[in-house]
């Protein structure tokens, strides 16, 4: 190897050293005939300075046609900068190269759009990034986080093997077991019409590790969902994925916070207490409308079902009548929010099928609505004191069932979080991380159209024993062994203690999800089978490893941690897949495509 230091390297202490660096020319600048190139490598920046006095005329004419991200290796005698020169925003900032030797190692052509903006990211559209990825990764913050995201996959590495797991690959080509997610199909050429599947995640494998005696598993696992991707998906993406047998789940909360722990403290130095903090689904639900709630700020959701019983304002109180519950929030300071602001979130509500959107603005000493004219001042007082209203702020209501009423209100309450951040009313450390467990999931819920029961987790999750016997009679009321791990909003994670018992499986597959026992049989006949054969009892759990990458980056786009994503219609645009395939290859595969793409 010709070079002798990266470009993070050289301290005034190099000076008089003759060294070689190798990298993309970054950056150029013509000063009264003396050429400065930034060379740049994977490690940062120097800057190398070709003084036509000092060189070869043909070595200092080749530096002057060199386009930015061409290759080369400068050879040259490190110098203090002169006074007055120095860049104090980068490392090698007190020093220059002064170039004696240039070996072009290639040239680039002139590029679709510049490596060395850092405004990049916000000027050049993705579309364009994305097809030319190799260019958008070369900018300092995609390598920053791909090195992040390097780390982090080490230190998770690291803290499992300590832990006693074993890494363990399972096969990504898998059987089609449809349930939740669309999955991606492969045809089996050896066998006309049938097909393996990649997998929505390893569970039925790591189960399967379990009963095979492997104790502690875990994998950083590619898993495919073929789904209408929404914002922030992927078709394919990573989990860091746990199985662990003879364990309850707070063994499950204690490894998981040892990993967070590693992991933040590996990636930004930081220290994170713990143990962290626990909330059921239910009150997750009823304070803050979502079960993965953001805890670093208030405005929490207020139950007013009591209060309004009664109601002379009939929205209410029907409501009520009909088993549903009022509740309403309190966004402070955001009785401005502008009509647009209002339609927008009255469209959450109706997305959610209600009809419309109650609210109140308080403003000049007054509370501003059509809907207070129908209150009764014990209604007002108590909307008063248990919202704390004031002047300026703007009271939300949703008068819904349970479940709804919460969903709404929590939409409703992120938007205004979001307006009021952009207002600069409300302002959250960015260096601060709430994690929090979210327990005591309903194992069911219920599907209104199909009139049946779906797992809220997967089936495979064991119902909290006490409630076992609830099964059969009142499957509602029965909660899970499911657990969510959340930070700041967002679901790093869930997982669950499993059922072990094949005789519970069964039930729960045929009698309480309504398989029919030949599908049961087809899908899952050989995990019960394990099952009869001593299967230890087991739990684990899934961490999204893209997301967490993200949120250790500060960014809100997991795109941003991957090194090439696929965009939100699912291709890859660097490589133009998904692709047709020749007759040929179809033929083989035993396939027709009957339809056309319109
Ligand atoms: N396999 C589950 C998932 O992908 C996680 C788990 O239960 O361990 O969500």
């Amino acid at each position: 190897m010709k070079r002798t230091h990266h470009c993070s390297e050289l301290r005034p202490a190099h000076a008089g050293q003759t060294v070689t660096l190798e990298g993309w020319v970054h950056s150029r600048r013509d000063l009264g005939g003396v050429l400065f190139l930034d060379l740049r490598d994977r490690e940062g920046r120097t800057q190398t300075v070709f003084d036509p006095s000092d060189l070869n005329a043909a070595v200092f004419d080749r530096a002057t046609r060199l386009h930015s991200e061409s290759v080369i290796r400068v050879t040259g005698r490190v110098r203090p900068r002169p006074a007055g020169t120095e860049n104090a925003k980068i490392p090698t900032g007190q020093v220059e190269v002064m170039a004696t030797g240039l070996e072009v190692l290639n040239d680039a052509e002139i590029l679709p759009f510049s490596v060395d903006d850092p405004e990049v990211a916000n000027k050049v559209n993705e579309e364009l990034r994305l097809k030319h990825r190799y260019l958008d990764l070369r900018r300092p913050e995609m390598i920053r986080n791909l090195r992040l995201r390097s780390k982090v996959a080490m230190a998770t590495r690291a803290y499992m093997d300590e832990h006693g797991f074993l890494e363990v690959e399972t096969p990504t080509l898998f059987k089609s077991t449809p349930e939740g997610a669309r999955e991606f199909l492969v045809p089996n050429r050896r066998e006309p019409g049938t097909f393996y599947a990649l997998p929505q995640s390893p569970q039925q494998f790591k189960q399967i590790l379990m009963v095979a005696g492997v104790e502690r598993y875990f994998q950083l696992a590619r898993c495919y969902r073929d789904e209408d991707l929404r914002a922030d998906r992927q078709p394919e993406f990573t989990q860091v994925d746990i199985e662990m047998s003879f364990i309850e789940r707070e063994d499950i909360y204690a490894l998981i916070e040892g990993l967070l722990k590693r992991v933040w403290k590996t990636a930004l130095g930081m220290e994170i207490p713990g143990p962290f903090r626990r909330i059921s689904f239910e009150e997750a639900l009823n304070r803050y409308g979502i079960d993965k709630p953001d805890t670093r700020f208030g405005m929490e959701l207020v139950d007013f079902t009591e209060e309004f019983r009664a109601s002379a304002f009939k929205v209410f109180a029907g409501a009520i009548a009909n088993g549903g519950v009022v509740k309403a929030l309190n966004a402070k300071g955001l009785a401005c929010a502008t009509q647009g602001q209002i339609e927008t979130m009255t469209e959450y509500a109706k997305s959610f099928g209600a009809k419309g959107l109650a609210y109140i603005k308080v403003e000049g000493g007054e509370w501003k609505s059509p809907i207070v004219k129908f209150f009764s001042p014990a209604e007002k007082q108590a909307l008063t004191s248990k919202l704390g209203i004031e002047e300026g702020d703007l009271v939300l209501f949703a008068a819904d069932q349970w479940l709804n009423a919460c969903e709404i209100l929590g939409k409703i309450r992120l938007y205004c979080a979001d307006v009021l951040k952009q207002q600069g009313k409300l302002s959250i450390d960015p260096a601060r991380f709430d994690f929090l467990w979210v327990v005591d999931f309903p194992l069911l819920s219920y599907d209104k159209e199909l009139n049946r029961w779906y797992s809220s987790h997967h089936p495979f999750t064991a119902p909290v024993a006490e409630d076992i016997p609830l099964l059969k009679q009142d499957p509602k009321k029965v909660r899970g062994q499911h657990y969510d791990i959340v930070v700041n909003g967002v679901e790093l994670g869930g997982g669950s203690i499993r059922i072990h018992q094949p005789d519970v499986q069964r039930t729960v597959f045929e009698e309480i999800l309504q398989i029919p026992p030949e599908e049961t049989q087809l899908r899952f006949g050989y995990m019960l089978e394990a099952f009869r054969y001593g299967a230890p009892p087991h739990g684990g759990i899934a961490l999204g490893f893209d997301r967490l990458c993200a949120i250790l980056c500060g960014t809100t786009s997991i795109r941003d941690v991957i090194a090439f994503p696929k965009t939100a219609k699912g291709t890859c645009l660097m490589t133009e897949s998904p692709s047709p395939v020749t007759p040929r290859q179809l033929k083989e595969l035993y396939l027709e495509v009957k339809t056309a793409k319109s």
